[in-house]
Protein backbone atom coordinates (compact mmCIF):
# COMPACT_ATOMS: atom_id res chain seq x y z
CA UNK A 1 0.00 0.00 0.00
CA UNK A 2 1.14 3.47 -0.49
CA UNK A 3 0.08 6.98 0.53
CA UNK A 4 0.79 10.60 0.62
CA UNK A 5 0.27 13.71 2.47
CA UNK A 6 -2.27 16.07 0.31
CA UNK A 7 1.09 17.99 -1.19
CA UNK A 8 3.06 15.14 -1.89
CA UNK A 9 6.05 15.92 0.35
CA UNK A 10 5.28 13.05 2.56
CA UNK A 11 5.19 9.92 1.36
CA UNK A 12 4.75 6.13 2.52
CA UNK A 13 4.88 2.66 1.43
CA UNK A 14 3.82 -0.31 3.29
CA UNK A 15 5.75 -3.48 2.90
CA UNK A 16 3.92 -5.93 5.22
CA UNK A 17 0.25 -6.22 5.77
CA UNK A 18 -1.01 -3.46 7.99
CA UNK A 19 -3.89 -4.50 10.85
CA UNK A 20 -6.11 -3.22 13.49
CA UNK A 21 -7.66 -0.15 11.78
CA UNK A 22 -9.89 2.41 13.95
CA UNK A 23 -11.44 5.60 13.70
CA UNK A 24 -10.70 7.45 16.16
CA UNK A 25 -12.93 10.01 18.01
CA UNK A 26 -10.40 11.34 20.64
CA UNK A 27 -9.78 14.89 21.09
CA UNK A 28 -6.24 14.68 19.80
CA UNK A 29 -6.86 12.85 16.57
CA UNK A 30 -10.04 15.34 16.25
CA UNK A 31 -7.98 18.30 16.59
CA UNK A 32 -5.32 17.18 14.12
CA UNK A 33 -7.87 15.95 11.44
CA UNK A 34 -10.15 18.28 12.09
CA UNK A 35 -12.98 15.56 12.60
CA UNK A 36 -12.25 11.70 12.91
CA UNK A 37 -8.88 9.72 12.04
CA UNK A 38 -8.77 6.36 10.81
CA UNK A 39 -5.44 4.27 11.16
CA UNK A 40 -4.26 0.73 10.60
CA UNK A 41 -1.01 -0.37 11.93
CA UNK A 42 1.98 -2.35 11.07
CA UNK A 43 5.75 -2.80 12.27
CA UNK A 44 8.34 0.68 12.12
CA UNK A 45 10.25 -1.45 10.32
CA UNK A 46 7.91 -2.46 7.42
CA UNK A 47 6.75 1.58 7.03
CA UNK A 48 9.20 3.71 4.52
CA UNK A 49 8.56 7.10 5.07
CA UNK A 50 10.22 9.49 2.05
CA UNK A 51 9.87 13.61 3.29
CA UNK A 52 10.04 15.24 6.36
CA UNK A 53 7.51 14.96 9.59
CA UNK A 54 7.20 17.22 11.93
CA UNK A 55 6.47 15.04 14.95
CA UNK A 56 4.37 16.48 17.74
CA UNK A 57 4.03 15.05 21.68
CA UNK A 58 0.31 15.58 22.57
CA UNK A 59 1.17 13.07 25.38
CA UNK A 60 3.54 11.72 27.63
CA UNK A 61 3.61 8.33 25.62
CA UNK A 62 3.17 8.93 21.92
CA UNK A 63 3.92 11.40 19.30
CA UNK A 64 1.99 12.32 16.20
CA UNK A 65 3.52 13.15 12.64
CA UNK A 66 2.42 15.52 10.14
CA UNK A 67 3.24 17.07 7.07
CA UNK A 68 4.82 20.42 8.02
CA UNK A 69 3.92 21.82 4.51
CA UNK A 70 0.06 21.21 3.92
CA UNK A 71 -0.77 20.00 7.63
CA UNK A 72 -2.21 17.03 6.61
CA UNK A 73 -2.08 14.20 9.53
CA UNK A 74 -0.40 10.99 8.61
CA UNK A 75 1.43 9.19 11.57
CA UNK A 76 0.90 8.10 15.54
CA UNK A 77 3.64 5.96 17.43
CA UNK A 78 3.75 5.38 20.99
CA UNK A 79 6.79 5.47 22.92
CA UNK A 80 8.53 2.21 23.32
CA UNK A 81 6.22 0.00 21.27
CA UNK A 82 7.92 -1.98 17.87
CA UNK A 83 4.39 -0.20 15.89
CA UNK A 84 3.50 2.51 14.29
CA UNK A 85 -0.47 3.43 12.84
CA UNK A 86 -0.39 5.73 9.35
CA UNK A 87 -3.51 7.49 8.15
CA UNK A 88 -5.87 5.28 5.81
CA UNK A 89 -7.22 8.37 4.53
CA UNK A 90 -3.68 9.35 2.90
CA UNK A 91 -3.93 5.81 1.50
CA UNK A 92 -3.63 5.97 -2.96
CA UNK A 93 -6.35 3.31 -4.09
CA UNK A 94 -7.76 0.87 -2.02
CA UNK A 95 -6.94 -0.16 1.46
CA UNK A 96 -9.02 -3.52 1.80
CA UNK A 97 -10.22 -2.54 5.05
CA UNK A 98 -14.58 -2.37 5.77
CA UNK A 99 -15.82 -0.31 8.53
CA UNK A 100 -13.04 -0.10 11.06
CA UNK A 101 -14.62 0.21 14.72
CA UNK A 102 -14.46 3.65 16.27
CA UNK A 103 -12.58 4.52 19.65
CA UNK A 104 -12.75 7.04 22.20
CA UNK A 105 -15.96 7.53 20.77
CA UNK A 106 -17.95 10.32 23.20
CA UNK A 107 -21.50 10.57 24.23
CA UNK A 108 -23.53 12.02 21.35
CA UNK A 109 -23.61 16.21 21.87
CA UNK A 110 -26.67 18.41 21.84
CA UNK A 111 -26.55 21.28 19.61
CA UNK A 112 -24.11 23.90 21.53
CA UNK A 113 -25.80 27.64 21.86
CA UNK A 114 -22.70 28.73 21.68
CA UNK A 115 -19.95 31.11 21.81
CA UNK A 116 -17.60 28.56 21.03
CA UNK A 117 -13.84 28.93 22.35
CA UNK A 118 -11.10 26.23 22.29
CA UNK A 119 -7.64 26.19 21.17
CA UNK A 120 -5.48 23.66 19.38
CA UNK A 121 -3.34 21.34 20.75
CA UNK A 122 -0.30 23.24 21.62
CA UNK A 123 -2.24 25.85 22.64
CA UNK A 124 -0.49 28.10 20.54
CA UNK A 125 -3.81 29.26 18.10
CA UNK A 126 -7.43 29.59 20.05
CA UNK A 127 -10.99 30.31 18.05
CA UNK A 128 -13.59 31.80 19.39
CA UNK A 129 -17.08 31.88 16.98
CA UNK A 130 -20.00 33.79 19.08
CA UNK A 131 -23.20 32.37 17.40
CA UNK A 132 -24.31 29.02 17.15
CA UNK A 133 -22.91 26.96 14.68
CA UNK A 134 -24.94 25.92 12.21
CA UNK A 135 -24.55 21.95 10.06
CA UNK A 136 -21.63 20.23 10.26
CA UNK A 137 -20.62 18.98 7.04
CA UNK A 138 -18.70 15.99 6.65
CA UNK A 139 -16.42 16.35 3.34
CA UNK A 140 -15.15 13.41 1.84
CA UNK A 141 -13.23 14.46 -1.04
CA UNK A 142 -9.57 13.24 -1.80
CA UNK A 143 -8.07 16.53 -0.51
CA UNK A 144 -10.06 16.30 2.59
CA UNK A 145 -9.25 13.12 3.22
CA UNK A 146 -5.73 13.45 2.62
CA UNK A 147 -5.28 16.36 4.70
CA UNK A 148 -7.06 14.72 7.90
CA UNK A 149 -6.14 10.89 7.25
CA UNK A 150 -10.13 10.52 7.25
CA UNK A 151 -12.86 13.22 7.13
CA UNK A 152 -12.94 16.43 7.95
CA UNK A 153 -15.63 18.31 9.71
CA UNK A 154 -16.80 21.61 9.60
CA UNK A 155 -19.23 24.44 9.87
CA UNK A 156 -19.66 28.25 7.72
CA UNK A 157 -18.78 31.17 9.27
CA UNK A 158 -20.52 32.85 6.52
CA UNK A 159 -20.26 36.50 8.43
CA UNK A 160 -16.56 35.89 9.03
CA UNK A 161 -17.16 36.73 12.28
CA UNK A 162 -14.39 33.63 13.95
CA UNK A 163 -11.65 35.25 16.01
CA UNK A 164 -8.61 33.33 15.00
CA UNK A 165 -5.81 34.14 17.62
CA UNK A 166 -2.34 32.56 16.93
CA UNK A 167 0.65 32.15 13.89
CA UNK A 168 -1.02 29.68 11.68
CA UNK A 169 0.47 28.31 8.60
CA UNK A 170 -1.26 28.03 5.21
CA UNK A 171 -1.85 25.79 2.49
CA UNK A 172 -3.42 26.81 -0.61
CA UNK A 173 -4.87 23.60 -2.59
CA UNK A 174 -4.98 23.29 -6.35
CA UNK A 175 -9.27 24.74 -7.06
CA UNK A 176 -7.71 27.69 -4.55
CA UNK A 177 -9.04 27.06 -1.42
CA UNK A 178 -6.74 28.17 1.64
CA UNK A 179 -6.32 25.56 4.44
CA UNK A 180 -4.99 26.88 7.79
CA UNK A 181 -3.35 24.90 10.41
CA UNK A 182 -1.03 25.28 13.50
CA UNK A 183 2.70 24.21 12.50
CA UNK A 184 3.34 23.39 15.71
CA UNK A 185 1.12 21.02 16.22
CA UNK A 186 -0.80 20.21 12.81
CA UNK A 187 -4.16 20.95 14.30
CA UNK A 188 -6.69 22.26 11.37
CA UNK A 189 -8.15 25.53 12.10
CA UNK A 190 -10.40 26.93 9.00
CA UNK A 191 -10.94 26.10 5.18
CA UNK A 192 -11.50 29.14 3.58
CA UNK A 193 -13.08 28.50 -0.39
CA UNK A 194 -12.15 29.99 -3.54
CA UNK A 195 -15.72 31.16 -3.23
CA UNK A 196 -14.55 33.38 -0.26
CA UNK A 197 -16.62 30.92 2.10
CA UNK A 198 -14.84 30.64 5.31
CA UNK A 199 -15.69 27.60 7.36
CA UNK A 200 -14.06 26.61 10.85
CA UNK A 201 -13.01 23.07 11.73
CA UNK A 202 -15.17 21.41 13.84
CA UNK A 203 -12.64 19.26 15.22
CA UNK A 204 -10.90 21.71 17.01
CA UNK A 205 -13.82 22.61 19.53
CA UNK A 206 -14.23 19.91 22.63
CA UNK A 207 -17.85 21.43 22.60
CA UNK A 208 -18.98 19.90 19.34
CA UNK A 209 -17.21 16.17 19.93
CA UNK A 210 -20.47 13.47 19.81
CA UNK A 211 -22.16 16.33 17.72
CA UNK A 212 -22.91 13.86 13.89
CA UNK A 213 -22.35 15.14 10.99
CA UNK A 214 -25.81 17.11 9.52
CA UNK A 215 -24.56 16.43 5.74
CA UNK A 216 -21.86 14.43 4.15
CA UNK A 217 -20.38 15.84 0.56
CA UNK A 218 -18.30 14.43 -2.38
CA UNK A 219 -19.02 11.10 -1.31
CA UNK A 220 -18.37 10.16 -4.51
CA UNK A 221 -14.69 10.31 -3.73
CA UNK A 222 -14.89 8.14 -0.16
CA UNK A 223 -12.48 6.03 0.77
CA UNK A 224 -13.08 1.99 0.23
CA UNK A 225 -12.69 1.17 3.45
CA UNK A 226 -15.56 2.74 5.46
CA UNK A 227 -19.41 2.94 4.87
CA UNK A 228 -21.31 6.36 5.04
CA UNK A 229 -24.19 6.39 8.55
CA UNK A 230 -27.16 4.88 7.97
CA UNK A 231 -29.44 7.12 6.40
CA UNK A 232 -27.12 10.34 6.18
CA UNK A 233 -27.75 13.01 3.80
CA UNK A 234 -25.54 12.32 1.07
CA UNK A 235 -23.88 13.90 -1.81
CA UNK A 236 -22.28 12.74 -4.37
CA UNK A 237 -20.49 16.48 -5.14
CA UNK A 238 -20.52 19.58 -3.83
CA UNK A 239 -23.86 19.53 -2.29
CA UNK A 240 -26.82 21.19 -1.60
CA UNK A 241 -26.25 24.60 -2.31
ZN1 LIG B 1 1.98 17.66 2.52
ZN1 LIG C 1 -7.03 9.48 18.74
ZN1 LIG D 1 -0.97 24.13 18.04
Amino acid sequence: MRGACHCGAVRFETRSAPGDASICHCGQCRRQSGGLWASANLPAADLSIEGEVRWFRASESARRGFCPVCGAFLFWQADGSPGIAFALGAVDGPTGFHDPPGIHVPDPAPTPAGPLHDSCLCGGVTVTFDPTPGEITACHCTQCRKISGHVPHSFDDPHRVARIAGRVATFTSPGGAVRSFCPICGTKVAFDGPSGLLSLEAGLFDQLAGRAPDLHIFTADKGDYYDLPEGASAYPGAGPD
